[in-house]
């Protein structure tokens, strides 16, 4: 029974990498404010079974969920993966690897969503809700950042084109750009002793001085899914503790802030 509380009430929302992290504390938020969250996930315990980068299997699941529950008003695109290196180190493969999974999965999920959004009624003039997770490093590139940076930026110009070409028929699409979040991606890439001293740097970095949790992207999802983001589309929404704000030389600690 569909429930009629929360600011998702009753909305069917597809979340891709919902076994873990960021796409795991979505699903849940989803759920906590009255939606119906299907996850997906090539790893267990997300939900159904999916690789994102299988147009068959992507297309399968998205017409399932519009069977069994009559419509799908939005997705969160969270599966992904890490990768990188500079560019001279990497090869095609690992290359095709992270575009694959990060890029052309999150291609295919709006694809097929949008094929089944555009055949349903608008409900207060809403057909459905794009929201794509991108990163800080779509829109400003990293060290050695290269395969993921590029992955990452290709996510947010493909949703804001998403936003020109649908908005005419009530389909909102906006990315999320995370700063670094503690989830199982980040644990993998800083586990390493001589990972240490790049990680503090990134806090320092982060003008809140901390990485951000899973919750605190999960939230934002939920708004931007929500009618209260009704006139918001085509925005790659910073959600990083203030690391795209700016650089800190220090100088107000010379002036007397400490
Ligand atoms: P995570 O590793 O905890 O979760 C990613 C999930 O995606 C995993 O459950 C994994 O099994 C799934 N996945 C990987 N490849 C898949 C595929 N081909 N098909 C289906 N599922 C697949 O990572 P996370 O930190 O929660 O990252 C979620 C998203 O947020 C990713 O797109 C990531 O790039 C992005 N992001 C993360 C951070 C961060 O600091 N953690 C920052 C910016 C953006």
């Amino acid at each position: 029974m569909a429930r009629t509380d929360g600011k998702l009430a009753g909305k069917v929302v597809l979340v891709t990498g919902a076994a873990s992290g960021i796409g795991h504390a979505t699903a849940l938020a989803i759920e906590q404010q009255g939606g119906i969250a299907i996850g997906a996930d090539m790893a267990a315990g997300g939900g159904a079974s999916l690789d994102v980068r299988d147009d068959a299997a992507v297309s399968a699941l998205v017409d399932r969920i519009a069977d069994e529950h009559g419509r799908i008003d939005g997705v969160v695109t969270a599966a992904g993966v890490a990768g990188g290196g500079p560019v001279h180190l990497i090869d095609g493969t690992e290359w095709e690897r992270v575009i694959g999974v990060n890029l052309t999965g999150t291609f295919l999920v709006c694809k097929h969503a949008i094929e089944h959004m555009l055949q349903q009624d608008p409900i207060d003039g809403q057909r459905g809700s794009i929201v794509t997770i991108a990163s800080i490093e779509g829109i400003e590139g990293t060290a050695g950042g290269s395969s993921y940076n590029a992955s990452k930026g290709g996510v947010v110009l493909l949703t804001k084109n998403l936003a020109i070409d649908y908005g005419p028929v009530g389909i909102r699409a906006n990315a999320i750009c995370p700063g670094f979040i503690d989830t199982p991606m980040t644990e993998g890439i800083f586990e390493a002793e001589e990972m240490q001293a790049p990680r503090r740097g990134i806090i320092e970095e982060h003008a809140l001085r901390r990485f951000g949790r899973p919750e605190e992207i999960a939230s934002v999802a939920a708004f931007l899914l929500s009618s209260e983001a009704s006139f918001v589309s085509g925005v790659a929404l910073p959600v990083d503790g203030g690391y795209t704000a700016g650089r800190d030389h220090g100088v107000t600690k010379l002036l007397g802030l400490s």
